[in-house]
């Protein structure tokens, strides 16, 4: 098969923006990005599947300087974090494009160029609110305030009306081309809901859009005028051409462009389907099939974000499930172009009911019986024994629909397809009960015939479900002794009958550990946030145990006098490897010296603690937090954000004195 005569299939997420810190929200695009692109390459397209960052622009400039760093230096860090990240969640990118890559920014230069010849970038004058302090100017989308000025959404300060030398996007004459194309292609935009959304914005008139900024150094120089630096969405945009090769590999670039699917997140959905198409079209490029833009994950019914402080570290889940709980759970939860609401307890009502129940215990009751009844390899029926039809006709009848789904990106209804099914295998077990007729030596043949249907149920299932669960379920074919990966098999040779008589099986391991709610729990407080608020959750799941009620003790004069509060004075304090809330703190208590780890680093800097005293329990029983013995505990308040906020005294006190 060579690769050009094959259907393409080009999947983008957004590139992250290096300044943000990476949360379940950024993992899901991702994660959606990646079941795509592998569901498509079973189904034998040629698949591309981009990602990358983007790391231009004042914020990255300013935060790299903070930190004694050149920008790229905090950029190849910043890397670095995300591409253990996308290692951890199984993602199977074919390229991770950088905005700083000379190619990237080669390829702009000439897309800029390409639009001034043809005038659709004229040179103006942009004016617009101006941050002194930050030396930037404000989005256009910051409202003013009722004294008639702007505030600056990073620090706060009024901010002025400044005017300067710019370039312009005709952003105007695409109004009704875009408007045509709208009409034309009524999938352009999905889901449906939003496509309303986007056409009336552009009916309401398109203003050009300013594309440069001279305040701004670091990003890529306009070509042939470098005091003014191109703005970072035509920078960061044009990614989705220069990384399959714009610029660079003309071949590959004819073979993907244009993008099957660009997926973001709905927020960022208006520059992807207006500003995007635009330049597009001034450039002479094909439009791209479909922008998705999928909903929000929301935590205690509010937007995922940095300055929120609410963020979910997707490593907190990772390092009790790996990746695929959390990869069926995001995609199955909600369909993606809604919001969902992320609870712990509704997703390990997931794992438990739907991974541990109904499908870990099915292979695994089912390779146990294999193994047990037939030595590892079922035993060849016999002509006698007549064929059950019902399981094959009906997985026949589920690939069919979840072909589809998948390709109509209702992954979370693909999933209720193919849970339908395993549902009817276990009925098919339950009703059969295979184990009964092992105690009657007449029933071997009929016992074969059951296993059998069972173990190419599972085998057939597995394929289908490997894009959403690549690791479990390629796990799942070798203790079904399959010489081959799910990835090796197309989708229209995994039969139900592929299966073969006689195929060893291994004796299987356990793919979805059950764990506690309480277990879960109680470390998503000590690592994710020292406050996890006590906030209601929607779906309190019947199997899992219900959180303790939290009750007010009355806590007696002897028992508080038990307690030994002292001050400590801090000698040092880092970071702790691997941890971004934790720091690891060395205090004087005045007669000794201890070691404790505290959930500070998201409000205090290792370099602003030392020399400050504070209270501390001296006498709480040491716990090992990241392979750290943790001697002491300190009290902090704690802000809504779930910052920690330690109360330092105001004048000096000796280290040791205790605290009454
Ligand atoms: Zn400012």
């Amino acid at each position: 098969m060579s690769g050009t005569s094959r259907p393409s299939f080009y999947v983008t997420t957004p590139i992250y923006y290096v300044n943000d810190v990476l949360h379940i929200g950024h993992a899901y695009t991702t994660i959606i990005a990646d079941i795509l692109a592998r569901a498509e390459k079973l189904m034998g397209k040629n698949v591309f599947f981009l990602t990358g960052t983007d790391e231009h622009g004042q914020k990255i400039e300013k935060a790299a300087a903070e930190r004694g760093l050149k920008p790229k230096e905090l950029a190849d860090r910043v890397v670095g974090r995300v591409l253990d990240l996308w290692k951890a969640l199984d993602i199977s990118y074919d390229f991770f494009i950088r905005t700083t890559m000379p190619e990237h920014e080669r390829g702009v230069q000439q897309l800029f160029s390409r639009l001034q010849e043809k005038g659709d970038i004229y040179k103006g004058e942009y004016k617009g609110w101006y941050c002194v302090s930050d030396e930037n100017f404000l989005p256009e989308d910051v409202p003013l305030e009722k004294e008639g000025h702007k505030v600056c959404p990073d620090c706060g300060k009024n901010c002025i009306v400044v005017s300067e030398e710019c370039y312009f996007f005709r952003l105007s004459a695409y109004q009704q081309p875009l408007l045509d194309h709208f009409a034309k292609n009524p999938a352009f935009v999905r889901p449906a809901s939003r496509m309303n959304e986007v056409a009336s914005f552009v009916r309401q008139g398109l203003k050009d859009l300013s594309i440069t900024r001279t305040t701004v150094k670091w990003g890529i120089p306009v070509p042939g005028d470098p005091k003014h630096t191109i703005y970072v969405w035509f920078d960061a945009l044009h990614n989705y051409l220069t990384g399959i090769g714009y610029g660079s590999d003309d071949q590959k670039f004819r073979t993907f462009w244009p993008a099957t699917v660009h997926l973001m997140g709905k927020d960022i959905l208006r520059f992807h389907a207006v500003f995007w198409p635009a330049f597009l079209l001034a450039g002479g490029f094909e439009l791209p099939q479909t922008v998705f833009g999928h909903g929000w994950w929301l935590k205690d019914d509010t937007k995922m974000s940095k300055s929120k402080g609410n963020v979910l570290d997707p490593y907190q889940i990772l390092r009790w499930f790996g990746p695929d709980p959390l990869r069926y759970f995001l995609v199955r939860e909600v369909p993606i172009g809604l919001d969902g609401n992320f609870s712990h307890e509704a997703f390990l009502h997931r794992v438990n009911s739907d991974l541990a129940n109904d499908l870990g215990n099915l292979i695994q009751r089912t390779l146990t019986m294999i193994g047990s009844y037939f030595q590892g390899a079922i035993a060849d029926p016999g002509p006698e024994e007549p064929k059950d039809e019902a399981l094959r006709l009906g997985f026949g009848a589920m690939k069919e629909k979840v072909e589809g789904l998948y390709a109509d990106y209702a992954l979370n209804k693909a999933l209720e397809e193919i849970w339908a099914y395993i549902s009817v295998v276990n009925k098919y077990l339950a009703e059969n009960e295979p184990w009964k007729m092992a105690k009657r030596p007449e029933a071997r043949p009929r016992l074969a015939r059951v296993l059998f249907q069972a173990a190419a149920a599972i085998r057939g299932t597995s394929h289908i479900l490997y894009p959403v669960m690549p690791s479990s379920m390629t796990k799942v074919w070798g203790f079904l002794g399959e010489a081959r990966r799910p990835e090796e098999v197309p989708w229209a040779d995994s039969q139900f009958e592929s299966y073969r008589i006689g195929q060893k099986a291994a004796e299987p391991v356990p793919l979805f550990p059950r764990v506690a709610l309480e277990d879960f729990l109680g470390e998503a407080s000590v690592s994710d946030s020292p406050s996890r608020p006590a906030a209601p959750q929607p779906s309190i799941p019947k199997q899992a145990p219900a959180a303790k009620e939290k009750t007010m003790d009355i806590v007696t004069y002897e028992e508080f006098q038990k307690m030994d509060l002292r001050v400590a004075r801090i000698l040092k304090a880092e970071p702790v490897p691997g941890a971004t809330k934790l720091l690891k703190l060395q205090v004087d208590l005045g007669t000794e010296q201890r070691t404790m780890v505290a959930g500070i680093a998201e409000t205090y800097k290792p370099e602003d603690l030392v020399g400050k005293h504070l209270i501390v329990i001296a006498n709480l029983k040491p716990a090992t937090i990241r392979g750290v013995e943790s001697q002491a505990m300190l009290l902090a308040a704690v802000s809504p954000e779930g910052r920690a906020i330690i109360p330092f005294f105001d004048r000096d006190v000796a280290p040791g004195a205790k605290v009454k």
